[in-house]
């Protein structure tokens, strides 16, 4: 992957690619959805490691490329692992999952750390991803967001999860399945009954659809249609919090500890909801006293 590249923005994916490691994004429903620069990648690579080769393969088919497939997934173990890095030295060995982007909530973690290490070259084609697809859909804030993979399947678990990310001021994203989704709606219920919720199912496909409300709302919704396919649940920020339940002073006082007035204020701002420009004028205040 040493070669000159041939645009601003990208390497040479071009008929001959170096050896090395090359994650490449596949569409997560919608097939039209792949990259150019994944089709080059896919169509020069000598081998491609998959998940599921039947997936895949499909995938190929859909290309018209005939490829070595590798079957590489989490219960991987270190030596095959250490196997298919061998193979990057002399070969360009491109990394999919089933759908979207390899490594999110996707196997590809331990390869791409340990291929990284062993000084092969690695390079990311992005593309798909049902969190981000879900997010640009859902009408919820954008600006900060939490993306925690599958909630646990178990009641407790699942509710000490979400305690846990109560006091996160952000959109919470979750992947969930169809048969566990009353339970996850009704769980945020819980916790959260006033917090704005999406659910974005079956992204670019067929019968794609993206409903917001409250999560008892939405829980009783799919109680009565219960939901097929593929699914992304987001959960609003909470609502800023009342400027007399925040204790500003506190706030601005240890983040001036470590930032200049300007940057303290934008985050207690970002924090609390509250008006920035006050907070900007509270810092200098606090910063002279
Ligand atoms: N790596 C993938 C990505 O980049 O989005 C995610 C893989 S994860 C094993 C599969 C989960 O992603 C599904 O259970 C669902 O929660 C979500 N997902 C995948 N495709 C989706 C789609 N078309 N619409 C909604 N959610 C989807």
């Amino acid at each position: 992957m040493s070669s000159p590249d041939t645009s601003a923005c990208g390497r040479d994916t071009g008929p001959r690619l170096e050896p090395g490691l090359y994650i490449v994004a596949t569409p997560i429903g919608n097939l039209g959805d792949i990259t150019s620069r994944a089709v080059d990648v896919l169509t020069a690579c000598d081998i491609v490691a998959c998940e599921d080769t039947r997936v895949t393969g499909k995938l190929m088919k859909h290309l018209g490329l005939s490829k070595r497939l590798w079957r590489h997934d989490d219960h991987a173990s270190a030596a095959a692992r250490a196997d298919l890095i061998a193979q990057m030295r002399d070969q360009a060995v491109a990394l999919v999952s089933d759908a979207g982007t390899p490594l999110i909530s996707d196997p590809g973690y331990r390869l791409v750390r340990e291929a990284r290490e062993a000084g092969v070259a690695a390079t990311t084609l992005p593309g798909p991803c049902a969190a981000v697809a879900a997010l640009t859909v859902a009408g919820l804030p954008t600006d900060r967001f939490l993306f925690a993979g599958f909630l646990p399947a178990k009641d407790s678990a699942r509710r000490q999860t979400l305690e846990e990310l109560a006091g996160i001021r952000a959109t919470l994203v979750f992947y969930e399945s169809g048969p566990r989704l009353v339970r996850s709606l009704d769980a945020v219920a819980a916790l959260w009954p006033d917090r704005e919720v999406a659910i974005a199912r079956e992204l670019t496909k067929l019968h794609e659809e993206c409903r917001t409300g409250p999560a008892a709302t939405l829980a009783r919704h799919y109680e009565t249609a219960p939901p097929r396919g593929e699914i992304v649940l987001l959960v609003g920020p909470p609502a800023p919090q009342a400027p007399d339940e925040v204790n500003a002073d506190a706030l601005l006082r240890a983040a001036l500890q470590t930032s200049k007035p300007s940057q303290a204020a934008a985050q207690v701002a970002r924090e609390t909801g509250l008006d920035r420009k006050t907070l900007y004028q509270l810092a200098l205040e606090l910063r002279q006293s």
